[in-house]
């Protein structure tokens, strides 16, 4: 999980992005589940759930199925 640093974005894009751990070689940049590109220096690493999530990266990270979301809302 990742968030921009402060000064990179606006406060309100400082939302809590979540990072796939790439695989190979280590990438020029990093990308979200959401899309957004991290580049190094730009972000920093959060070491617990803190911070306004990004919206995008939790829905595709929520475990697909039926009945999963049974008791959201
Ligand atoms: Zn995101």
């Amino acid at each position: 999980m990742v968030r921009l640093r402060r000064g990179v974005v606006g406060e309100s894009r400082r939302v809590c992005h979540l990072i796939p751990v790439p695989r190979g070689p280590v990438p020029e940049h990093l990308t979200a589940l959401c899309g957004e590109s991290i580049f190094p220096g730009e972000a920093e690493v959060l070491d617990g759930l803190r911070g306004m999530p990004c919206h995008p990266c939790l829905l595709r990270s929520a475990p697909a199925g039926p009945g999963v979301l049974a008791n959201a809302g």
